[in-house]
C-alpha cells in the first residue's frame, strides 16, 4: 500500500467511530436540505449499510440464544421471560400515556379543519387473529422461519436447541457429553464471528449514515417545516420524556447510572436512528450491551431479540400523538373515553409492531380503527393519515431509536436482578 493511500485510510480508521456516523448524520442531513432530490443518487449507498446489518441479524439471533440458553437453567430463563415482559408491557403504557399528554398538551392539527379528500387512498388493514399469532410462534420449519427472519419462532426453536445442549453436556454418556460441548463451542465461536462481522459494518456506518439522512432529509424535509412540525416536536419530545424520566428514573431506582448507561448505548441507538429498523439494529444493540453496558449473553440473548419484535415505546408514544393528531385535524377531538381506549390499543399495536421502516404506520390505522375513524377513501382521517405518512420516516427515525434504548434498558436492569451484569462497566 502506498505511503499516501496508508494515510488516508489511516485517518478514517484510526478517527473515533461514534464522531464519524455523527459527522454522517449532520452532513447527511444539511446537504439533503440543501440539494434536494438531485441527492437521491447516494440512497444505494444507504440500502448497502442497512443489508450489511440485516445479513447479520438472524445468524447472530440464532447462534447467541442457542448459545445463552445452553448456559442458563429453564427455571432462570423463565424468570428473566417473566421479569422483561412485564417491563415491556409496564413502559409501553407509561409511553402511550406520555403520548397522549404530549399531544393534549400542543394539540398538534387543531384548527386545519380537514374535510374528505379525493384520490386520497385508504389502506385495508388485516389484523391476524390473537390465536394465530400465539401459534405462529412455533415454527412448522425452523430452516423456513430462519430464512424468512422470522424472529419470534426463531427464538422459540433456538431455546429448545439450547436447552437440549445443555442436557447434553451433563450426560453421563461421554460421547453425548462430548457432542454436546462441541456444539456448544461450535455456536460460541459462530456468535463471536457475528460479533467481529458487526465491527467490520460499523466502519462502514458513516458513510451508510450520510446516505440514509441525505435521502430522508431530500424527500421529506420541507414538510418538517409546516403545520406537521407540531406533530414532529410533541412525539420527539415525548420521546425525550420517555427516556429521561422513565428510563433514567428505572436505571437509578437500580443503582445504575443513566450517564454510563447512555454513553455504552449510543451506537445502537444512532444505529436505530439511522435505520429506522429495530429488527436490522440487533447486532449493534447486543455488541453494545454485551461490550459497553456489561450484560451477560445469557440475558440478552434472548430479552434483546424479544425486545426487537415485541418492545416499542417510541411507537405506543407515535401512535398515541398521531391518534389524537387525526382526531385535531378533522375537528372531531378524541374525548378522554377514547384515549383510555388508544391506551389499551396503541399496547397491543406497539407489541404487534414489526421491527422494520414504517412498520407503525401500519399499525396506526388499527390504533384509529378502534376509536372510530376507520380509513375510507377520500374521506377526512385518510387526508389527515396521509399528512402524517408525508413525515413518516421523520419519526421513525426517533420512535426506533427510544425503542432500541427501551430493549437496552430492560436488558440492564434484568440483567443485574440476576446477577448477571458486570457492574465494572458502570463504575
Ligand atoms: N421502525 C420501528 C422499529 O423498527 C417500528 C415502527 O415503525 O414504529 O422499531
Amino acid at each position: 500500500m502506498s505511503e499516501g493511500k496508508k494515510g488516508a485510510l489511516d485517518w478514517y480508521f484510526k478517527s473515533n467511530l461514534l464522531m464519524r456516523i455523527l459527522i454522517g448524520l449532520i452532513l447527511g442531513a444539511i446537504v439533503g436540505l440543501l440539494a434536494g432530490d438531485s441527492i437521491m443518487w447516494v440512497a444505494p449507498f444507504g440500502t448497502l449499510f442497512v443489508r450489511l446489518l440485516q445479513m447479520i441479524v438472524m445468524p447472530v439471533i440464532f447462534a447467541t440464544l442457542v448459545m445463552g440458553s445452553a448456559s442458563i437453567s429453564p427455571a432462570e430463563l423463565g424468570k428473566v421471560g417473566v421479569k422483561i415482559v412485564l417491563f415491556y408491557l409496564f413502559t409501553s403504557a407509561l409511553a402511550v400515556a406520555i403520548g397522549l399528554g404530549m399531544a393534549n398538551i400542543f394539540r398538534p392539527g387543531s384548527g386545519l379543519g380537514l374535510t374528505g379528500a379525493d384520490g386520497v387512498a385508504g389502506r385495508a388493514l388485516q389484523q391476524p387473529a390473537l390465536r394465530d399469532t400465539l401459534l405462529n410462534i412455533v415454527p412448522t420449519n425452523p430452516f423456513g422461519a430462519l430464512a424468512s427472519g422470522a424472529v419470534l419462532p426463531v427464538i422459540f426453536f433456538a431455546i429448545l436447541f439450547g436447552i437440549g445442549i445443555s442436557y447434553l453436556k451433563i450426560s453421563s454418556d461421554e460421547r453425548i457429553r462430548k457432542a454436546g460441548e462441541t456444539l456448544f463451542v461450535i455456536f460460541d465461536g459462530a456468535a463471536e464471528v457475528m460479533y467481529i462481522m458487526v465491527r467490520w459494518v460499523l466502519q462502514y456506518a458513516p458513510i451508510g449514515v450520510f446516505a440514509l439522512l441525505a435521502v430522508v432529509f431530500a424527500q421529506q424535509g420541507a414538510a418538517a417545516a409546516g403545520p406537521l412540525g407540531i406533530v414532529i416536536v410533541a412525539v420527539y419530545l415525548g420521546l425525550i420524556l420517555h427516556v429521561v424520566v422513565v428510563y433514567g428514573g428505572i436505571l437509578k431506582i437500580n443503582g445504575l447510572s443513566f450517564v454510563k448507561f447512555i454513553k455504552g448505548s449510543r451506537e445502537a441507538m444512532l444505529t436505530a436512528f439511522v435505520t429506522r429498523s429495530s429488527g436490522g439494529t440487533l447486532p449493534v444493540t447486543m455488541r453494545n450491551a454485551e461490550g459497553n453496558l456489561g450484560v451477560s449473553r445469557k440475558v440478552h440473548s434472548f430479552t434483546l431479540p424479544l425486545g426487537a419484535t415485541i418492545n416499542m415505546d417510541g411507537t405506543a408514544i407515535y401512535l398515541g400523538v398521531c391518534a389524537l393528531f387525526i382526531g385535531y385535524a378533522i375537528g372531531m377531538p378524541l374525548g378522554f373515553g377514547q384515549q383510555i381506549t388508544i391506551i389499551l390499543t396503541a399496547v397491543l399495536a406497539s407489541i404487534g409492531t414489526a421491527g422494520v421502516p414504517g412498520a407503525g404506520a401500519i399499525m396506526l390505522l388499527m390504533v384509529l380503527q378502534s376509536v372510530g375513524l376507520p380509513i375510507e377513501d377520500g374521506s377526512a382521517v385518510a387526508a389527515a393519515y396521509a399528512m402524517i405518512l408525508g413525515i413518516d420516516a421523520i419519526l421513525d427515525m426517533g420512535r426506533t431509536c427510544a425503542n432500541v434504548t427501551g430493549d437496552l434498558t430492560g436488558t440492564s436492569i434484568v440483567a443485574k436482578s440476576e446477577n448477571e451484569l458486570d457492574l465494572s462497566c458502570w463504575s
